[in-house]
This record gives structure tokens, sequence and C-alpha cells, in this order.
């Protein structure tokens, strides 16, 4: 018989699946799971022996496991492989930051979106992940680093996959995480990146969940959106704009846009001017992201002086923006590279 998974359960769900147990069971074997990481029953000292041995027999606490791991150069970049209990695989990165540790995680095995750019889509979607899968990402990562007395301090949803496509996955995920029985963790050390799935932009609204949304903008006009991204021909550029200055005014959270610069394609002095202008006004921040190769894809990185260009336009133009520090190109751990193989 297949012994049930109790990683990922919420307290309520515990206190269900253990009924008629009392409540308080629930609470230790919660706290037992997450806060102390605990895997095997037998090891759960709170528990009275006998109940240890009955949920060793119906129950079992499994979190990905790790296929593969690769080390950046740069010393701060690992890119590990994990298992998924179908033999499916998804990749993680942990990134060490001068301002702590974070971990990019998968939201689903492979990506229906599209995008021209990206690594993750080319065999399109396999399947979603469950809000203990993804919640197995990030404990992996957590212990991981306890492991080396370190801990973790942000999560970005960011691997493979569009996490708003997988939305009530997603929402479990987010809030198990903020539990203070799970890792405790501040929404605001959270952030969601969609390619734009607006309708669930408006449903995360009024979650009151107050992550840090980005938008993988990527161009500051429909026509060039559309050729870069098929999602924009669903949700255009003036819908998903309105839709996000919409969640940072009810979130009071800044919203990031992702800009991938392609050489040549949208890193012009024009294109600048365009993103500014449409951009004014809003509550937001811009991230550029130069283009990270990718082999089956015939885009070129930007040349240094038109990053440098880009840049400084939008922040002497009324737009706060970043050079993203590209981490981890040399393991494909980059954004934009992942996939479910090393
Ligand atoms: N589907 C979500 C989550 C993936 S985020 C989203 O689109 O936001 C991955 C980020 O890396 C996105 O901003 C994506 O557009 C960007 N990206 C994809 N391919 C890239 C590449 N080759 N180089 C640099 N960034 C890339």
């Amino acid at each position: 018989m297949t012994k049930k998974n109790l990683f990922g359960l919420t307290l309520a769900e515990l206190e269900k699946e253990i009924s008629p147990l009392p409540k308080f069971r629930a609470k230790q074997i919660a706290a037992n799971i997450y806060k102390h990481g605990i895997k095997n029953f037998e090891a759960m000292n709170d528990l009275p022996k006998n109940l240890r041995a009955e949920l060793s027999e119906r129950y079992e606490i499994r979190i990905a496991e790790v296929l593969k791991r690769l080390d950046s150069s740069d010393g701060l970049t690992k890119k590990f492989l994990l298992g998924l209990s179908d033999g499916k695989a998804v990749e993680i990165v942990l990134m060490n930051h001068d301002y702590g540790n974070s971990v990019c995680i998968s939201s689903q095995v492979g990506c229906q979106m599209g995008c021209r750019f990206c690594a993750s889509t080319l065999k399109g979607l396999e399947r979603n992940l469950t809000a203990a899968e993804m919640l197995g990402e990030i404990f992996f990562a957590e212990e991981f680093l306890r492991g080396r007395n370190q801990k973790l301090d942000s999560v970005v949803i960011m691997g493979t996959g569009e996490p708003l496509m997988n939305y009530d996955e997603l929402i479990k995920m987010l809030r198990l995480l903020h539990e203070d029985y799970c890792l405790g963790m501040s929404y605001r050390k959270i952030t969601v990146s969609t390619c734009g799935i607006v309708p669930a932009i408006k449903k995360l609204r009024d979650e009151k969940i107050p992550v840090t949304l980005s938008i993988s903008l990527h161009a500051p006009n429909d026509n060039l959106r559309s050729a870069l991204m098929p999602i924009n021909f669903a949700f255009d550029l003036k819908n998903l704009l309105a839709a996000a200055e919409d969640y940072a005014q009810a979130s009071g959270r800044r919203v990031t846009y992702e800009y991938i610069l392609l050489g040549g394609v949208n890193d012009t002095a024009e294109h600048a001017r365009s993103l500014a202008k449409i951009l004014g006004g809003q509550l937001a921040n811009v991230n550029l992201i130069p283009f990270n190769p990718v082999a089956e894809r015939n885009f070129v990185p930007p040349t240094k002086a038109s990053v440098k260009k880009f840049f400084h336009f939008l922040n002497t133009h009324g737009i706060t923006a970043t050079v993203r520090k590209e981490m981890g190109a040399d393991v494909n751990a980059a954004c934009g590279q992942l996939r479910a193989k090393l």
C-alpha cells in the first residue's frame, strides 16, 4: 500500500487527516514536519511511541530529492535538479546575494507560454506542480542552507513555469509558507513573476497576500511584445499595465517590471523612450536582464554599451532601473535557461 505524504498539508488538513485524534496532535506533527524538518515519525519525540508506529504505517513525509547539483564558478550560485515522485524533475537555483540567500523555484514542469527567448517552454507544459512540491523545493533549499549554518531569506517564483497558470496550488503554497507553524515567511520576502495573466493578477490582488509582483514585460509596444510573447495576444499591454498598477496600489508593493535586453531587438534608444513613457507615473521599478543565451534561440545578448545607455535613459527619465546581476550562466542557471535536465 502506498503511504500518504503528509508534507504540504495545512494544519487544518492535518487535523482532519488524523481525526479523531485531538487537534493538539496535529499541531505537534506540523511542528515536527515544518519547524524541525523531521522526515521520520520515529524521531517525533513528543508523540507517544504507539502513535509514532501507527503514523509510520500509514504515512510518510517526503520532499523532492536531489538528483544533481551544479555549482557556478561564481561561488554564489548553485543549481539543483530535484526529482519528483512520478519521475519528473524540476530545477531550483540557490543564490547568495549580499542581501541574503534566495531560492528561485519552479511552478510547473515545462511551460506552455511559448516565449520566444526562453528555454523553459521549448518542450511545452508537462504538468503543474502541487503546493507540496513547490513547498518541497523551498524546504530543500532551507535545509541545505541550515546544514551550512545559513538561512533562507527570500523566495522568488521565477523558475520554470508560469505560476499564475497554476493559481490554486500557488496560493495554497504561499499561505502555508507564511504560517507560523511553517517557515513563517513574510509575504514581503516572496516574489511571484508572471508573463502577464491579467485575470489572475486581479484575483491575486484580492487574496490580500502582499507578495511582490514581477511582470515579465520585455517590450514597450504590443506589436513587439506579441512577437516575443504570445500571451500578449490574449492580454495586451494596456490591460496588463492597468492590472499591475492596480495590484501595486492595493498591496502597497512596487511592481517590478523585468525587461530582457535582446541585442538589436528591443534595446535601442527608441525602446527606452517608449518604455519610460508607458511606465511613467506607475508605482514601478524596472529590472533589466541582458539576454542569457539559449542554444535553440536565435537572439543575441545586447552590447555592454546599449545596456548602459538603456539603464541611464530610464534612470534619468523618472524610472528606477537596475541591471540584473547575471548569476550562474556557466551552469545554465541564469534566467530563462532552466529546463528539466542538467
Ligand atoms: N513565467 C514567469 C516565470 C518565469 S520568470 C514569467 O514569465 O515571469 C523567468 C524570467 O526570466 C522572466 O522574466 C523571463 O522572461 C526571463 N527570461 C526568459 N528567458 C530568458 C533569457 N534567455 N535570458 C534572460 N532572461 C530570460
